[in-house]
């Protein structure tokens, strides 16, 4: 069934409109027609069943009926990632809402020579891929930070997970706390040495590795996700 991510408050007989982009996909790409059902989220008020109760020139109405499933949260996982080019950072963000992340932070490193990004066009990825994938939430996505103003904020019982290339810890012997944690990914120019000798004092930090081999950033991020969520993620619970 169509799953749809709408902005409003949900509750039984709420009257939910969605955006005109939203209804047109509704009525012009899935055909659905007046009373036809689908299922609805906000991020805060859970899964509801809706329907089609009107369509309109500026869009469709929607009644929620009844909840299907309660608010969830995912794991607390954070992504950390450089700013790469923009075709790779969609793919990373779409990944990490795929994977569970709760949160994308771009960064800005020494290394980092891309720094505009299209905010509004990577929420829109997020929502995408959480509304294809089931999840509940959706993953915040938050304007390039410059990585020492976000270690200089860090809180302080957040792990971070520093994927170094140049060598660390395998993921599964390292990674053993529960969340929350933080992934931290480096651009295509990889860290700096003065980045990296400061990420590795830094108290809350696990240096890994994620291998012999030197990934993409995009496919580093997904491995990254994918040995966390194996070693204390949900994946076992
Ligand atoms: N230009 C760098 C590679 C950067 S790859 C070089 O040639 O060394 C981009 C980012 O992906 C890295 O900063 C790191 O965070 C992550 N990454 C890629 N391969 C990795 C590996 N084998 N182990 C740990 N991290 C890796």
């Amino acid at each position: 069934m169509i799953r749809l991510h709408v902005i409003p408050d949900l509750s039984a007989g709420a009257a939910v409109a969605p955006t005109l982009d939203q209804s047109r996909y509704l009525t012009q790409v899935m055909r659905l027609k007046l009373g036809d059902d689908l299922l609805v989220f906000n991020g805060r008020d859970g899964e509801w069943r809706a329907t089609i109760a009107e369509i309109l020139k500026k869009g469709v109405v929607l009644r929620a009926g009844e909840q299907v499933r309660p608010q969830t949260l995912g794991p607390d996982l954070e992504l950390i990632v450089a700013v790469v080019k923009k075709s790779r950072v969609e793919t990373i963000v779409e990944k990490a809402a795929e994977l569970g992340a709760r949160r994308v932070r771009l960064t800005v490193t020494q290394r980092t020579n891309v720094e505009h990004v299209r905010l509004d066009r990577l929420d829109a990825i997020a929502i995408e891929a959480a509304e294809q994938t089931g999840r509940l939430d959706v993953p915040t996505v938050d304007d390039p930070e410059k990585l020492a103003a976000i270690l200089d904020g860090w809180d302080g019982a957040r792990r971070l997970m520093f994927c170094d290339e140049t060598g660390g810890a395998p993921v599964a012997a390292a990674v053993t706390e529960p969340d929350p944690w933080a992934i931290l990914i480096g651009p295509e120019g990889g860290f700096s040495p003065e980045e990296r000798e400061r990420l590795r004092a830094l108290p809350f930090t696990t240096a890994v590795s994620l291998g012999p081999r030197i990934l993409r950033a995009d496919t580093a991020a997904i491995a990254a996700m994918t040995l966390w969520q194996a070693a204390v993620g949900d994946w076992e619970r």
